[in-house]
């Protein structure tokens, strides 16, 4: 008779235990997590909390009104709805389009594993106006295993303690290099991608500090509104220009960048948007919106 196979004392982050709301996170990195908990999809599980917001594919990040989803959520996951409704954002035109909610900082990502949680998306992560984790002072990428849905599929070792290296996801493994060394400082290494990529943080951090495109109705946004409007129009106008010409054009400046992965300025051409956020808000790719970022900087930062 073979002996039971021994238990395994090296594995204690096993998640089985409830899937629970972290600091910062929105509510669809919950749904995401818990449905590739399940092997289901975001759209099966939110039919199985409440079918009508899956039918009308709700962005469950943004506070809406008469909002049922948060409610029967909540009830379902043991919690109050009040506890969920803290990570919703107020402000649903300074998040990026559900569908393009993808960025994420590898080395977050690393660390929630290497710490045992399940990682998971931060509510900063969707802001228009940030490209970069202020933490690591890397840049943000887009998580390669998401659905055109916005469904951000998590691998199942994450779940099951397996530390945070993943074998079948080499994107994630150069992702993380790559951060790293622009954590480290060893990227960018041509003097001007240096300077494009400090001005950037820069500007990102000092919108940050001004709550320019904050989500939440916070003290400081007090006042804040003419500045926001001043950032968004301009913005909004780099942004409508290169939909003519395909590419951001710098008045005097050079517009590349040695890392396209990172920042580019080839743009997509197509029609214009009428609402200067929505024309922020549905750029799929991070590498873009941070050229935006740069170009917009120039208006409002001499150094
Ligand atoms: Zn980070």
């Amino acid at each position: 008779m073979m002996a039971p196979p021994a238990i395994n004392d090296s594995a204690p982050r096993l998640r089985l235990a409830p899937q629970v709301l972290m600091p910062g996170e929105t509510i669809s990195s919950l749904v995401d997590r818990q449905a590739s908990l399940w092997g289901v999809s975001r759209i099966d599980l939110m039919n199985q909390v409440d079918p009508p917001s899956a039918l009308g594919r709700r962005d469950v990040d943004v506070r809406l009104p008469l909002d049922k989803f948060l409610d029967h959520y909540a009830t379902k996951i043991g919690q109050t709805s009040a506890a969920l409704s803290g990570a919703l954002a107020h402000y649903g035109s300074h998040i990026v389009f559900m569908s393009y909610r993808n960025a994420y900082c590898p080395i977050c990502f690393f660390e929630d594993a290497a710490s045992g949680y399940t990682p998971y998306f931060r509510l900063d992560w969707a802001r228009v106006f940030l490209t970069h984790c202020r933490q690591h002072g890397c840049p943000l990428f887009p998580w390669p295993k998401t659905a055109p849905s916005g469904f951000r599929r998590l691998p199942h070792q994450w779940f099951m303690g397996q530390g945070p290296a993943l074998d079948d996801c080499p994107q994630f493994m150069q992702d993380l290099t790559l951060a790293k060394m622009y954590a480290y400082g060893i990227r960018p290494k041509t003097p001007p991608s240096i300077d494009a990529w400090r001005r950037v943080c820069h500007f990102e951090e000092w919108l940050y500090q001004r709550s320019v495109g904050a989500l939440q109705i916070c003290e400081q946004r007090r006042g804040v509104s003419s500045l926001e409007q001043e950032v968004v129009h301009r913005a909004a106008a780099l942004a409508q220009s290169t939909r003519l010409h395909g590419r951001l054009k710098l008045e005097g400046r050079d517009g590349s960048f040695e890392e396209p992965r990172v920042m580019t300025f080839v743009m997509d051409v197509g029609k214009e948007r009428a609402d200067r956020w929505l024309e922020l808000r549905g750029f799929r790719s991070i590498a873009k919106r941070r050229a935006l970022m740069y170009a917009t900087s120039f208006d409002f930062m001499d150094v």
